[in-house]
């Protein structure tokens, strides 16, 4: 059969400059991996492009740079043998042909020069070892001797060498299989997942950091439930996320049941992701109900409870960052914040909705009041289609009163109008409990509409406030 050419999809100028070089140095070099696997697959041009050389990978990324215009900077990474170039917006990364062998205590494997296809072997699934060449006498073949151009029509994610040894070599492939199912929507072969599922253990070798970074990518695909459905079926969210785990199940006490928590929060994050693409607010549905599992009870009159769960987990996405090596910084507090105040809006839209009710909501949820409707929105799962339409409807209104209230009375960032100084020096008094208690009453005055967010109302009702208290003699 005669080989697929794809020279077309080759003329961008670097790709030239990467022939000629390589034509000078007299070595065969091809592009690998996901510019292939993406080009295929139609998915945009990627900005990422790998390249192999049958040689030294570092030798060609410098003269690919003195040939290129501005003569870029090369980048090298002398433990790994490869070299990284920036030209206009892509990056591209060299790398000699290498086989690999490995043993078993490390992601690390034992490194000798090698064929193409001793590199295309090495990839992790068949879809990411397509190559093209860029050599003269077959520019733009593809070199797919494991049929991944078959896989990419089947949508199927499988492993060049016999899937065992591809996992236990490196278990971070794992992950990536999963990812890469989440994200393109492939399926992974069965004879894979069963290898997956006998080395998840093999995880453990793998750092947080890494786990993270394909957590973050499973999150970040159009259904993450494809991804964390899987995490759980291979056994792999043990080892990672257990606490996501303890969601899973639905308990029954007296005929009464309460919804598999698993479930309904992949259903949130995928819900969500319709409308953010933020990756710390994905975080946030992913754990929102994550204080569910430790505040499960059963009472006779109340049925099934999960008090305080919303504090519980707040401090549970604490642990969870600490352990995962996440940012402890203001994307943790946002997390911990969302999950603090999941609840709120449900309330209200099950409720009658007042101004001071909303008032509070927009003071307590500060800049993030929008994201928080976001992710409520995000938490109706109910499959009865009466409750479902008045939660959205009363969301609407609760939407709606946001920005009334906010247009009104502007608590959103709120200041109080009247400053503890100028308490002070009104009623000529020190720093005290009582200015405390003269500013916490403005503000709840504020909050429960007794009073507008202006000076004058403000300044009458510390007055008032003062005389009341026998402040003002
Ligand atoms: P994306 O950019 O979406 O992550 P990608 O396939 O380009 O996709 P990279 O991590 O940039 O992913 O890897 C580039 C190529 O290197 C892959 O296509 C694959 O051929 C190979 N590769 C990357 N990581 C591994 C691994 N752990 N084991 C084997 N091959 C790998």
């Amino acid at each position: 059969m005669a080989k697929k050419n794809y020279k077309e999809a080759l003329t961008d100028q670097i790709f030239h400059t990467i022939a000629e070089a390589a034509a000078m140095l007299s070595v065969d070099c091809y592009v690998i991996g996901g510019f292939v696997r993406d080009l295929l697959l139609e998915r945009g041009v990627p900005k990422d492009i790998d390249i192999v050389a049958v040689g030294s990978g570092i030798s060609l990324a410098k003269k690919v740079a003195s040939l290129s215009p501005g003569k870029p900077e090369v980048t090298v990474f002398k433990n790994f043998g490869t070299a990284m170039l920036k030209i206009s917006d892509k990056e591209v990364e060299f790398v000699g042909a290498r086989k690999e062998s490995y043993n078993r205590d490390s992601r690390k494997p034992i490194v000798e020069n090698g064929t193409l296809e001793d590199d295309q072997k090495r990839r992790d699934f068949t879809i990411n070892a397509l190559a093209l060449s860029l050599n003269k006498n077959n520019y733009g073949d593809l070199l797919d001797p494991f049929q991944g151009v078959e896989d990419l029509g089947k949508k199927l994610i499988k492993t060049p060498l016999e899937p065992g040894v591809t996992y236990s070599d490196d278990p971070l492939r794992m992950l990536r299989a999963i990812r890469f199912s989440s994200q393109l929507g492939f399926k992974i072969e069965t004879k894979s997942l069963k290898a997956i599922e006998e080395n998840k253990s093999r995880i453990n070798i793998i750092s947080k950091e890494r786990i993270v970074d394909e957590l973050h990518k499973i999150l970040l695909s159009e259904k993450p439930s494809v991804g964390f459905g899987l995490l759980l079926k291979t056994g792999l969210l043990d080892f990672i996320l257990p606490e996501l785990v303890a969601l899973q199940g639905i308990e029954e006490i007296e005929g009464q049941k309460h919804k598999d928590n698993f479930w309904h929060t992949l259903e949130v994050v995928d819900n969500i992701s319709e409308y953010t693409d933020d990756l710390w607010l994905r975080w946030a549905a992913l754990l929102h109900d994550i204080g569910k599992a430790p505040t499960k009870r059963y009472d006779k009159k109340l049925g099934w409870t999960f008090h305080a769960h919303e504090f519980v987990g707040a401090k549970m996405v604490y642990k969870i960052f600490k352990r995962l090596r996440m940012p402890l910084n203001e994307k943790m507090k946002f997390v911990q914040k969302m999950v603090l105040m999941s609840s709120r809006p449900i309330v209200l839209a099950e409720d009658f909705v007042t101004d001071s009710a909303v008032r509070r909501l927009i003071f307590d949820a500060g800049e993030f009041v929008d994201d928080l409707m976001t992710l409520c929105e995000a938490d109706i799962t109910t499959k009865n289609p009466k409750k479902k339409k008045k939660y959205k409807n009363n969301f609407k209104l609760v939407r709606q009163k946001i920005e009334e209230v906010e247009a009104r009375d502007h608590v959103r960032n709120f200041q109080p109008p009247v400053s503890g100084e100028e308490i002070m020096k009104t009623f000529n008094l020190p720093p005290s409990r009582e200015i405390g208690l003269i500013k916490d009453a403005i503000k709840e005055a504020i909050l429960e509409g007794e009073i507008p967010n202006e000076y004058e109302a403000a300044k009458a009702f510390m007055i008032k406030k003062a005389e009341e208290m026998g402040l003002t003699q």
